[in-house]
């Protein structure tokens, strides 16, 4: 039987499929320019594009373009986009060693076609080291913790796995004279690749969506909710718990003498401070506890299904864990306090807004009565 398409004009429509692909990826490396594997991929595409067709000039071009050449750009730029896979999955790959193992197979395709011409030896080593790297990244893919996009990566481990296999098949072909069906190999190079750059793109343009979605709703100096996530969160915690008659309780958060700090030891020492008050508050409430920057030096803490004695008792750890942090500046050792108002959602409260009204009068008890302790609506 006649094979469809020669060799030459099969490397060469896949040449024509990777231009496409590196497309993709260069534009996914432009929309994405602060995440690692967009690069790893776009520079692979690339790399490997390009030794595919010197591969494809074989018997045109001289042995060291189609062999050598060919196997210099095909086996790091593998090595790259496989590593930008692992990358992705959120692994280090290990650098040296792959580079040391495509040094190795260069070598060895140089020596199997100048020095001691050897085409199935040649055949070996390459598909050794494509099916390593390829089920190296497949099993970073099936590792993966990250619940919220493990289905992805397990449909690019399983296709990674596929690549593999095609190419030990080959490997062992080369060795055994037992070649994979044609239509098993053009489904490797020209589907499964495919299908994982689109798999790729589509992972890459979800994390970038949640990170935006991610940064709209934090502070960006210390990480707490902004103001817009507080308002989604106020809304829905107090429908909550005026539904269920579940007790709701906020601490409005304010800093000490802030103003003077700020004028004593300057802006910035005041911005790392309120990171470091944000931490330790942080750190002193609950897992279902939502701590926001309300604004300035201002943080409010809502707690759902809290009462006013159990929001008193978290109050006092926060201002104790505030009152114990130090915060290291190159004039010294510094120390801030936190005043705090508490409050409890009551029958007769209409909206949020009284709430926070009654702790924001808490609060101002607490500064009345000096500072540095807590007060309850
Ligand atoms: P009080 O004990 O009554 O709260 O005194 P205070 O000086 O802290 O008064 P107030 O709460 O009104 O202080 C607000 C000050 O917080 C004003 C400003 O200098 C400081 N501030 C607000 N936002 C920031 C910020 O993002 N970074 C820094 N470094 N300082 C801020
Ligand atoms: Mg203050
Ligand atoms: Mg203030």
């Amino acid at each position: 039987m006649t094979p469809l398409l020669d060799l030459r004009t099969m490397v060469f429509v896949y040449v024509g499929i990777r231009i496409g692909l590196a497309a993709v990826l260069i534009y996914l490396w432009r929309v994405q320019h602060n995440y690692p594997p967009a690069r790893d991929w776009a520079v692979a595409a690339l790399i490997s594009g390009l030794g595919l067709f010197c591969f494809g000039l074989r018997d045109i071009a001289p042995v060291w373009v189609s062999e050598v050449l060919s196997s210099a750009l095909v086996l790091p730029g593998w090595m790259i986009f496989d590593y930008g896979i692992v990358r992705a999955a959120g692994k280090q790959p290990p650098l040296k060693l792959g580079l040391a193992i495509c040094t190795l197979a260069v070598g060895s395709a140089a020596w199997n076609s100048l020095v001691s011409p050897n085409h199935a030896a040649q055949v070996m080593t390459q598909n050794l080291v494509f099916a390593f790297f390829d089920l190296y990244a497949a099993h970073a893919c099936w590792k993966l913790a990250d619940a919220g996009r493990v289905v992805t990566f397990r449909w690019v481990a399983a296709l990674l796995t596929f690549l593999a296999i095609a190419c030990l098949w080959r490997m062992a072909s080369a060795v055994f004279g037992l070649a994979p069906p044609a239509v098993f190999l053009v489904a490797a190079s020209m589907f499964a690749f495919p299908m994982i750059v689109m798999l790729l793109a589509l992972q890459t343009s979800q994390s970038l969506q949640r990170k935006i979605n991610d940064q709209a709703r934090h502070d960006m100096l210390t990480g707490a909710f902004n103001r817009r996530a507080f308002d989604e969160f106020v809304n829905r915690e107090w429908s909550r718990s005026v539904r269920r008659s579940d007790p709701f309780a906020v601490l409005t958060v304010d800093i000490d003498h802030f103003k003077e700090f700020n004028d004593q030891h300057g802006h910035q020492t005041g911005d790392a401070t309120l990171v470091e008050v944000s931490n330790a508050a942080q750190a002193a409430l609950r897992a279902d506890d939502i701590w926001c920057r309300y604004g300035g030096e201002e943080f409010i803490a809502l707690l759902p299904n809290t009462t006013v004695e159990q929001a008193l008792t978290v109050a006092e750890r926060l201002r104790c864990g505030v009152e114990e942090t130090v915060i290291a500046t190159k004039k010294g050792l510094l120390k801030v306090s936190v005043s705090i108002g508490v409050a409890e959602r009551t029958a007769g409260q209409a909206h949020w807004s009284e709430l926070l009204a009654a702790s924001d009068a808490a609060l101002y008890q607490a500064k009345a009565a000096g500072r540095n302790r807590v007060a309850a609506a």
